[in-house]
This record gives structure tokens, sequence and C-alpha cells, in this order.
């Protein structure tokens, strides 16, 4: 129970890889905060099964490209326990297509829900942070962001923007006690990768050491330490956890 008595807050996190993050910090102890853009029905759901685990949970509507929005949230989370020791921005989407046909729409929504997303939600909780000089903030990133994916610009700009917010925050954030760390995801089972044509999935799976895909759980382990008492002298770093795609 690595987390008893800490508070985390998790965007995106009725399905997928958020989720998992959600329900493995609740299995640790801690008081659960997460944010949804509309599935109002999965994140009751999921809010029962993190009470039931027998920690605090909180669900909060909010689409975390929205400024204002993230601002509401963090207050509604400080208001409700006083403190926010661990952030996961972990919401993002996909709008992919070959640059030939990729509207500005396209890479404006990937870059706003991805990325503005991240800028949103650290600046938001950078004061609670400060004020009790402790704090972790972990970025959900992906290898794409290092590698390039043809078809993914937008993506991969918005996932590669990630990695040099986080390390020049975790410059400027070192000395208040608070840390910023990112993960490069590989290929996750999730609905995100569920609409990938099957040579797709075939190619990638390919290209992978480990010859398979992460499960959700297998990302939230490692998002996990990160959050932990055993990585408080890791900052500015990004972890890949692709199963050896991106050596
Ligand atoms: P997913 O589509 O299952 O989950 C994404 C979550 O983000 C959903 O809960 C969705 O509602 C939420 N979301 C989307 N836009 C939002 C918004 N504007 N405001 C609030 N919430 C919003 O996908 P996933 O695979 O679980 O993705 C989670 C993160 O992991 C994403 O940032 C994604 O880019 C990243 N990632 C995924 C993979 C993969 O293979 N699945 C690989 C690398 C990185």
């Amino acid at each position: 129970m690595e987390f008893t008595g800490q508070c985390v807050l998790v965007t995106g996190g009725t399905r997928g890889i958020g989720r998992a993050v959600a329900k493995a910090f609740a299995n640790e102890g801690a008081s659960v905060a997460f944010t949804y853009r509309s599935s109002t029905d999965e994140a009751e759901a999921l809010r029962h099964e993190l009470t039931a685990c027998g920690v605090q949970a909180k669900a909060f509507q909010s689409d975390a490209a929205d400024f204002a929005s993230a601002e509401a949230v963090v207050a509604g989370v400080v208001d409700a326990w006083g403190r926010i020791d661990v952030l996961i921005n972990n919401a993002g989407i996909t709008r992919d297509g070959l640059i030939l046909r990729m509207g500005e729409a396209d890479w404006d929504a990937v870059l706003a829900t991805n990325l503005k997303s991240v800028f949103n939600f650290s600046k938001a909780v950078y004061r609670p942070m400060m004020v009790r000089r402790r704090g972790r903030i972990i970025n959900v990133s992906s290898v794409v962001g290092l590698m390039g994916n043809a078809g993914q610009a937008n993506y991969a700009a918005s996932k590669a923007g990630i990695i040099g917010f986080s390390k020049s925050l975790a410059k400027e954030l070192g000395r208040r006690g608070i840390t910023v760390n990112v993960v490069a995801p590989g290929y996750v089972l999730t609905d995100m990768t569920e609409v990938l044509h099957h040579t797709v999935q075939k190619a990638m799976l390919a290209q992978i050491p480990l010859r398979r895909a992460a499960k959700p759980e297998e990302i939230a382990g490692p998002i996990l330490f990160l959050a932990s008492s055993a990585a408080e002298y890791i900052t500015g770093q990004v972890l890949r956890i692709d199963g050896g795609l991106a050596m």
C-alpha cells in the first residue's frame, strides 16, 4: 500500500491505459480522481470499482484541451482532498492520415488534446504541488514521438512535444521537489489500436522483439514505479515501455 494517503489525478481515465492506471493506484491505497470527456456511465462504473478497493474516488467531466476546465478539475480535487501528489497526463486521441489528406482540424484537435492538455493540467497542479514541495507529474507520450510514423505526423508531433515540454518542466520544477517524467508506450491493446487494420497490427508485431502487444496494466506498472518512493531521484526521463520496439 505504497500510496495510502496520497491523491492521484489521471486524465482520460474511463478506459484503456488511463483506466488501468486509476485501478493500479487505487489498489495501492491512493485516493484517485480521474477525468472523462463524455462517457458518464463508464465514469460512474469506474468510480464504483475504485471505491470498492476501499479508497476515495472522484470523476470529473472535462475536456482535457480546455485550460479553464483543467483549472476547475484541479481546484475540485484540492477542495475535496487538500492535495494532489501525482498527476498522470494520459488523455489522448489519434486522427491519422497522410499529410496530403490531413486537414487543419485533424492537426488542431490532436495537438490540443494530446499536447495542450499536458500544459493545462501541469500548470494547474504546479501550485498545490509547490506548496507541499513535493509532486510527481507523469506524461504519456508514445514511441511514435521518438520514431515518427507515416500517417501520424500530427500524433508524432504532439507526442514529441510532450517530451520537450516535460524535460523543460523537470528543469524548472526540480528545486521545488517536483519530478516530471515521460512514459513512451509502444503497441498497447486498447480501443485506440483496435481500430487499426489487421495488416497494420501484424506489421507492428513483427517489429517488436517480444512479439506481442502490451496490456494496459503493463503500462500502469511502470507509471506506478515512477510515482513511487523508489523513483525519488528520477526526473526528466523518457521510459520506453514497448517490448523493445524503439531501442
Ligand atoms: P483510449 O482511446 O482507449 O483512451 C484514451 C482516453 O482519453 C479515453 O478515455 C478518452 O475518453 C480520453 N480522452 C480523449 N480525448 C479527451 C479529452 N479531450 N478530454 C478528456 N479525455 C479525453 O486509448 P489508450 O490507448 O488508452 O490511450 C491512452 C494514452 O496512451 C494516450 O495518450 C495515447 O496516445 C497513449 N498511447 C497509446 C498507445 C497504444 O498503443 N494504445 C501507445 C502509445 C501511447
